[in-house]
């Protein structure tokens, strides 16, 4: 709608902007009749000359629109034409009539096949030399007039007549530029800054390359000479210039567009560095899918003609694409501000911005095509479990200090395994979907919608009070209790709802949604459609006040452990490194997985002391593995908490020192969801981590949230593809589908890629013909204490690196 009225309303004062035009023609050409009707020159010329010189004249003009020079000097492109030249011969040897039929012909000659401008701009432009012409002679009659005789005189005269020429177009052009633009003087005032620099020039030229012809025509060649000299001395510049300049804006191109990986901002970012790089007025880039059809289209500058000729000489269109074929096109129009037409330089230009963009195209499509398969329930289109998980996570951290309630909702069917067990997994599933569209018909776009498998769907809204949160689990359920009609079957499944009210200063989404799930079943339990979470509800808060009690003391004790789990490069099946894991044997629980305690540890505060432990354990590790002549880094996993200790960097060094080992033997491994705990302090610890050298993992890839912009700002060496999507490998299509983008994608950023969870050797097989770097899993080694891993290394049928043996083989670690 807006757009067409746009374009209504361009289009319309673009017709007065035309009506304008055609009656500044008009005054012109009545001006310059009028002028050359009353001139001392008309039907005779300063000096005889054969009737062939209007020949040369006319060809002259033609070559000085071809010859076209183009300057950079301090910032600005100059363009300038030299016709002054012939504009001087003619004010010698012609006719004021015979002149303007020389630059009629000659001029248009070139312009009209090569512009084809529009008629009103031609007849604007022939009125334009009409006019120059006219003051030109009017100016050389008034002043040789009294001097017929004299050489110095006409040439005098003649650099005069010619310098007003240049003034004179000035003028003219910008008074066409204000029809359609407005401003006349700020137009003007720029031309003629421009032409302050190009205008003596091309009048020097035009009254040397005159000189010689008075004093004898037989020394015509030697006028030439000045024009030769330019030409070389412009044609080396622009040349060294040109690829200077071209260097610098491919560079800052590939600077701005690697800045993101979502594809808006990348294009938001290069289309006007394009246009202004290639001084055009338009710039388009359309995207097409494999199938061939437009995927999507975007403009800077009002929209480029989808069905342009492309032989069109102000327009360029270049395919992007790269070794998997072609992503789409790029087109550039127009050039009101530079007065010439695109040529073959600027077109290699455009093809270059084209490779510049098709590997940064191909990684965030790659990237959008991971996220949603990842993050997506593939039956009803909402959010899976992960990506529910980590959409609230970024929720709940990125949208802080807003009025209103934010809460979780867990939705559940009843006796969904009855409908299931009687009709079927056919009908199962259309109840699924049936009852997903429901949901989604009275939620509102904000809302997040996920289904975390089964008939287990979950909502996470932002209301203006706990009223209206109330109002919609109502809805839900009272909804739920009509028949859905399937086939020629009226099913009934009613909802059970779980609230629980996002409590202010930070909570986890786990947090968050567990308290909802223990809400739902609570309703459940009492059949009474939705409840809303109480502490009371919850009876393992106690438990955790133990656990945190009893890792206290273990931390303080020798009760936490670390295991090593191997990793080998795939392709030379060569042990290079370890993954430490911690542990813990809780004296009557028994062990308890690090995914329980860790959390324990991060909420109070012992996380710093917990990475502190595993970080000396694998320093030492890694030095008795040296010293055993094994030549294995370590890695170890870092919280999201460790990031945003300022004093990281220094305690990671001094272990380091403590045990001599060098910074690259160790990597850190972070997950996704780290990075969005206060971002820019964490980003500044990373960075100074890298810079120490230390070799940085982004963990359990895929399972994050909108955290791709960081990926491209992350200086990480690895990417792990999550245990979730490699175990089931073999299993799930779509999960090959994620591992193998995955791999592209770490590929076409210039990481390593680890697979982990790699369970068996089917998978570790189908990841050496993806072309996994790394692999990592139950089915290699599961995680063994130190003494066991040493001796797993000396038995293992795997190579293992040693000191002595060749680092830069194994190509996959740097
Ligand atoms: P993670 O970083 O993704 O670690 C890999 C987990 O996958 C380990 O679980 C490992 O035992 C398990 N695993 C390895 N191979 C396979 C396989 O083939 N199949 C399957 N299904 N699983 C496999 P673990 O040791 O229970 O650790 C769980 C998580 O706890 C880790 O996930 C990590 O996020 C965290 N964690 C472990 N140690 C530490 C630590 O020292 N510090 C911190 N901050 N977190 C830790
Ligand atoms: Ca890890
Ligand atoms: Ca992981």
């Amino acid at each position: 709608m807006t757009a067409d009225r746009d374009t209504e309303t361009q289009a319309r004062s673009e017709e007065r902007a035309v009506t304008r035009v055609w009656i500044l023609t008009l005054v012109i050409a009545v001006g310059s009749a009028v002028l050359i009707a009353g001139s001392p020159l008309l039907g005779t010329s300063l000096r005889a000359a054969p009737w062939w010189t209007v020949v040369l004249v006319a060809l002259g003009y033609s070559l000085s629109e071809r010859l076209v020079f183009h300057v950079e000097y301090r910032n600005d492109a100059l363009t300038f034409s030299i016709s002054e030249v012939p504009t001087a011969f003619a004010l010698i040897f012609l006719g004021p009539l015979p002149a303007l039929a020389a630059r009629l012909v000659g001029s248009l000659a070139v312009i009209v096949p090569r512009n084809r401008p529009a008629p009103h701009k031609l007849c604007f432009n022939s009125g334009l030399f009409a006019v120059e012409l006219a003051l030109a002679y009017f100016v050389v009659g008034a002043m040789v007039g009294a001097n017929p005789g004299s050489d110095i005189a006409v040439v005098v005269a003649v650099a005069l007549a010619t310098g007003l020429t240049t003034l004179v177009s000035l003028v003219g052009v910008s008074a066409a530029i204000t029809c359609f633009r407005g401003r006349f003087f700020p137009t003007l005032f720029e031309e003629l800054r421009t032409a302050s620099t190009t205008a003596p020039i091309a009048t020097l030229a035009a009254a040397m390359a005159v000189i010689p012809v008075l004093l004898d025509p037989r020394l015509a060649p030697l006028g030439l000479a000045p024009i030769w000299l330019m030409w070389l001395v412009t044609m080396q510049h622009g040349r060294l210039t040109q690829r200077h300049r071209d260097l610098e804006s491919v560079h800052d191109l590939s600077r701005t567009v690697n800045r993101s990986l979502h594809l808006d901002e990348i294009l938001a970012d290069a289309l006007p560095s394009i246009t202004d790089a290639l001084r055009a007025d338009r710039a388009s880039v359309v995207l097409i899918d494999p199938e061939g059809n437009v995927a999507a289209q975007h403009h800077v500058g009002g929209g480029v003609d989808a069905d342009g000729s492309p032989s069109d000489p102000i327009r360029i269109e270049v395919a992007i694409a790269d070794a998997g074929g072609q992503l789409g096109t790029l087109a550039v129009e127009g050039r009101s501000v530079a007065a010439t037409v695109f040529d073959e330089a600027d077109r290699k230009r455009a093809e270059r911005y084209a490779d510049q963009l098709a590997p940064t195209i191909r990684n965030a499509w790659l990237y959008e095509a991971i996220e949603h398969s990842a993050l997506h329930d593939g039956l009803t289109g909402a959010l899976n479990r992960r990506g529910f998980d980590a959409a609230v996570e970024f929720r709940l951290h990125s949208v802080v200090d807003q009025p209103g309630e934010y809460a979780a909702l867990i939705l559940d069917l009843d006796r969904f395994k009855e409908i299931n067990d009687t009709f079927g997994h056919h009908i199962g599933d259309r109840v699924l979907i049936e009852f997903a569209e429901r949901v989604r018909s009275v939620i509102e776009p904000d809302d997040l919608f996920g289904r975390f498998g089964g008939d287990e769907f979950a909502l996470f809204v932002h209301r203006s009070d706990p009223d209206a949160v109330r109002r919609l689990a109502d809805r839900i359920i009272s909804d739920s209790h009509d028949a859905l009609t399937i086939d020629e079957y009226q099913v009934v499944v009613a909802a059970s709802v779980g609230i629980a009210f996002a409590r202010p200063g930070g909570e986890d989404a786990a947090q968050l949604i567990r308290r909802s799930d223990i809400a739902m079943y609570a309703a459940k339990r009492t059949h009474v459609g939705f409840e809303t979470y109480r502490a009371d509800m919850d009876r393992r808060t106690p438990e955790r006040l133990a656990l945190l009690a009893d890792l206290r003391r273990a931390l303080d004790g020798e009760a936490i452990t670390v295991h090593y789990q191997p990793k080998i490069d795939i392709a030379s099946e060569t042990v290079v490194g370890a993954e430490a894991l911690v542990r813990w044997e809780h004296p009557t629980a028994g062990n308890i997985s690090p995914a329980d305690f860790v959390r324990v540890a991060e909420e109070s505060g012992l996380i710093r002391q917990l990475t502190d432990q595993v970080l000396c354990h694998a320093v030492r590790s890694v030095s008795e593995w040296v010293a055993q002549g094994f030549e294995l880094d370590v890695s170890i996993n870092l919280s999201a908490l460790d990031l945003v200790d300022e004093e990281l960097v220094e305690r990671i060094e001094s272990r380091l020192d403590e045990f001599d080992i060098s910074n690259e033997y160790l990597t850190l491994e972070i997950t996704e969801s780290s990075l969005l705990v206060d971002t820019p302090r964490t980003l500044a610890t990373v960075e100074r981590l890298v810079e120490s050298g230390v070799r940085l993992s982004l963990d359990d890839f895929g399972t994050g949230y909108s955290s791709l912009s960081y990926l491209r700002r992350l200086p990480a060496q690895e990417l792990k593809v999550d245990r979730s999507f490699v175990s089931s490998l073999m299993l799930d299509q779509q999960d090959e589908v994620i591992v193998r983008s995955t791999i592209d994608l770490g590929h076409h950023l210039g990481m390593a890629v680890v697979a982990e969870g790699v369970e068996n050797e089917p998978t570790l097989a189908r990841l050496a013909e993806l072309g996994c770097d790394l692999g990592q899993g139950y089915g290699i080694s599961r995680p063994l204490p130190n003494t066991r891993f040493e001796r797993w290394l000396r038995t293992t049928p795997y190579a293992v690196r040693r000191s002595d043996s060749h680092r830069d083989r194994i190509v996959a670690l740097r």
